[in-house]
């Protein structure tokens, strides 16, 4: 079961994913699995920093 509001996995990330989406982008992913979501995020999409 993924968020209700479909947000990317990443703690700091605001990003919007799709339906069958965990996270936004290779970078969230990557720090999702290596347990460092507490830092800022790294998929350089705009309004996310
Ligand atoms: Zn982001
Ligand atoms: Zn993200």
């Amino acid at each position: 079961m993924a968020d209700e509001n479909n947000k990317c996995g990443h703690e700091a990330c605001v990003c919007a994913v799709g339906e069958n989406e965990e996270y936004c982008s290779p970078e969230c992913e990557a720090a999702g699995a290596q347990d460092l979501t507490g830092i800022a995020c790294d998929c350089g999409h705009a309004g996310c920093s």
